[in-house]
């Protein structure tokens, strides 16, 4: 692990005390790196809309470190929300649940409902224990793929944003959202927990909107749905079934991202622009926005992915980001 940030006498009570004081502080979580400012301080919200050039109309999570801080927030607590927190949490889960009138506007962009999730991460767990409830998005710019190490974070701003050092993170995909405000409850971004585990715990059917749902309506249930989001520069796009055999295969500009196709299956001249992953989605998922990110510093035109069917552990994760990737 890399620790070229954490200053050994910079303590987790410094950054805990930067919250305090209003101050926007970048931590690793178990998901990606987020950008995380005092649940109850507009101005420091403010600050990380500001920063990263998000969308009003885009709420955040809201990361708190037991089912007792998320009563602070929300104006009830199920019997099914409680069955999902004693199973998920600390977890890539986030809840959405109707909230409390003095939770801030600018956290909920005015909806009557906030997001609340536990992280499994040391980290922000003892940031909340002396902060409270933090606010945090994903620590990039806007449109930017999502940060899994604190590299990403300081591409993407620089000395302006303080990182606390935690290596890569151990998804590397967002957290599930999962909508308990609406009958039947709906999955508003799938993660790490899927469709199938909520509906063991639910001991009901939950509904998957589609990756682009809203988008065409102009009514998206989670307002950041509408945006383009997770896209490097370099064009994302599926592999075609008919390169592999060429005697161009692989194109220079191109990074392809293989699953089945294994390291002796292609010529050796192409190895550095070849990545296997065996078919671990979990793997991949890990990887990919620090592929991403490592595309458009390489100067790669395009990322072409070998498709892969939707079964499998992560796999509903990783096809809709690479979906909204794609575009399409
Ligand atoms: P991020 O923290 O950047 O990974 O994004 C959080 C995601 O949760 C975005 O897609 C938001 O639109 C969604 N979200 C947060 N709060 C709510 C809410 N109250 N209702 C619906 N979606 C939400
Ligand atoms: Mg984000």
């Amino acid at each position: 692990m890399n620790m070229i940030d954490t200053k050994p006498e910079i303590s987790l009570s410094h950054y805990a005390g930067e919250i305090r004081q209003g101050n926007v502080v970048a931590f690793p979580t178990e998901t990606v790196y987020g950008l995380g400012a005092d649940a109850w301080n507009a101005d420091a919200v403010a600050h990380i809309f500001e920063l990263k050039g998000r969308p009003p109309d885009n709420p955040l999570i809201v990361h708190v470190n037991s089912v007792e801080m998320a009563a602070t927030l929300v104006s009830e607590i199920s019997e099914d929300a409680r069955r999902l927190m004693e199973r998920f949490w600390p977890g890539p889960l986030a809840l959405i649940l109707p909230k409390r009138p003095e939770v801030l506007d600018i956290v909920t962009a005015g909806l009557p409902t906030v997001a609340i999730r536990v992280p499994n991460h040391p980290i922000p767990l003892r940031l909340i224990e002396e902060a409270g409830p933090i606010a945090a998005p994903s620590a990039n710019t806007s449109g930017r793929p999502s940060p899994t190490r604190a590299e990403h974070v300081r591409q993407d701003f620089g000395a302006e944003v303080p990182v606390i050092e935690g290596g890569s993170c151990q998804y590397g995909l967002e957290s599930t959202v999962l909508d308990l405000s609406i009958r039947p409850y709906t999955i508003l971004r799938p993660g790490h927990i899927t469709q199938s585990s909520l509906e063991q715990v639910l001991r009901q059917p939950v509904r998957m909107v589609p990756s682009f749902e809203g988008e065409t309506t102009g009514a998206p249930r989670s307002p950041g749905m509408k945006y383009t989001h997770y896209a490097p520069d370099a064009r994302v796009r599926w592999m075609r079934p008919d390169e592999l055999p060429r005697p161009d295969f692989p194109a220079a500009g191109t990074l392809y991202l293989l699953h089945r196709i294994r390291p002796g299956d292609v010529p050796i001249r192409g190895d550095r622009n070849l990545i296997h992953y065996g078919e671990d989605y979990t793997e991949m998922g890990r990887d990919l926005y620090d592929r991403f990110r490592m595309a458009d510093l390489k100067g790669y035109s395009e990322i072409a992915i070998e498709p892969f069917g939707d079964s499998g552990e992560d796999v509903e994760a990783l096809l809709n980001r690479i979906r909204k990737a794609i575009g399409g």
